[in-house]
């Protein structure tokens, strides 16, 4: 059923006073397909959403919001070192966690409490703590919206890149992804490269992929801030990668500058640490502002609006530019 006018606060994490011309859910892909069947609803701007915790609206949406609820999880095959386990698109990315833990699948147990949906999981190749989705990542399956058809993505061609993939670029609102794929290992290899997930297992002698869920878990709920307390997606900016000459010659200025490396030529740089000290973390304008201890977080204090909080991004990229002259990306889907 179609309804108008709708409310998005529920429906996404920024908190942000916005509504939808039209609005639906769908339950299979039965009753999706019905939906794109119907040419007159399916002509104006479609936005699909998960649990909207990578989207940033800037206005009343247009055209339809389309809310997905397709849930299931299945194994669907198995060998003597993996099973491979598809999930709907519309299950909570953090329960497949859970059921990944409690049938002793590795994999995805450093992705534990990002919030969302599994459909979206692929959008920008989910990542935490060293791990990311496409490290476990077989295929899926998603409907093409202008024929209504399934077609099937492999990892290549999804092009999966540091919170990147072709669902974010090239077929943005092309595809209604409805279902994943991921290969989880019986016999488990741990990813504690990560200090604060070393630090704490350190008591525990033989950690297991609940011990470093667990340990992700709470060193999450330490420091993100909550979106059901202040209004967020989660990181606003991507970790800008440059190369090693340009690091170097910003070292000479910058000795404290962190970074990581990407490969024998690139490096991460540490988006928080320019933004902080740049000056902005921590700045509030009237109800919305840089979190004072995230600095890769923009939030809403309660009543903002999204264009503010779009203008505040840009005055960040514009300011880290004249100072490090580096490129800031934004990670958010803005509306
Ligand atoms: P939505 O916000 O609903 O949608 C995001 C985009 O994907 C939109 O463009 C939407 O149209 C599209 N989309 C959604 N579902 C589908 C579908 N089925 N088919 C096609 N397109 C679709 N991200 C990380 O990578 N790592 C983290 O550690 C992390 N931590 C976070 C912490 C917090 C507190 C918050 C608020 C966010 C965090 N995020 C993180 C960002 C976010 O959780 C992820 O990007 C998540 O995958 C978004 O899922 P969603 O269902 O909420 O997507
Ligand atoms: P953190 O652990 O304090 O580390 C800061 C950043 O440094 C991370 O973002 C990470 O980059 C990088 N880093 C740290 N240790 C590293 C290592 N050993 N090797 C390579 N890179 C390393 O970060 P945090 O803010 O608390 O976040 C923890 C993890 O959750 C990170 O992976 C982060 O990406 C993820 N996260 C993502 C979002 C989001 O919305 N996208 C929100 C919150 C947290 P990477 O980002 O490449 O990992």
């Amino acid at each position: 059923m179609i309804s108008k006018n709708i409310d998005l606060k529920p429906y996404h994490t920024f908190g942000l006073e916005v509504k939808a011309k039209q609005f639906a859910t769908f339950n299979s892909i039965k009753e999706l397909k019905e939906l794109f069947k119907d040419k007159v609803l399916m002509n104006q701007e479609v936005l699909i959403l998960g649990g909207g915790s990578n989207v940033l609206f800037t206005k009343d949406f247009k055209g339809l919001v389309l809310k997905n609820n397709l849930t299931g999880v299945y194994q669907v095959r198995e060998d003597a070192g993996f099973v491979w386990v598809e999930a709907m698109a519309g299950e909570v990315w953090h329960d497949l966690v859970i059921y990944a833990i409690e049938n002793n699948l590795g994999g995805i147990e450093n992705l534990s409490l990002i919030p969302g949906s599994v459909g979206a999981a692929p959008m920008q190749n989910i990542g935490a703590y060293g791990v990311e989705l496409k490290d476990v990542f077989v295929g899926l399956e998603a409907l093409n919206i202008e024929t209504g058809k399934i077609h099937k993505f492999d990892s290549e061609a999804c092009a999966f890149g540091y919170r990147e993939s072709v669902f974010k670029r090239d077929l943005k609102n092309k595809f209604v992804i409805v279902s994943i794929v991921l290969k989880l290992s019986k016999q488990h290899v741990l990813n504690t490269s990560y200090g604060a997930i070393e630090n704490e297992l350190t008591n525990i002698e033989l950690p297991t992929i609940k011990d470093v869920s667990d340990a992700v878990i709470k060193i999450r709920e330490s420091k993100l801030p909550d979106p059901k307390l202040i209004g967020n997606s989660g990181s606003f900016f991507k970790y800008p990668v440059i190369s090693l000459s340009a690091f170097e010659l910003l070292k000479l200025e910058f000795p404290e500058i962190s970074s990581y490396p990407v490969d024998e030529s690139h490096v991460k740089v540490a988006a928080g640490w320019l933004i902080d000290h740049a000056g902005w973390k921590g700045k509030t304008f009237e109800n919305y502002g840089v979190h004072k201890n995230q600095a890769l977080v923009l939030v809403n204090y309660g009543g903002a609006d999204g264009q503010s909080i779009l203008d505040l991004s840009n005055d960040i990229i514009m300011d880290i530019k004249e100072k490090f002259n580096i490129d800031l990306e934004r990670e958010v889907n803005v509306y």
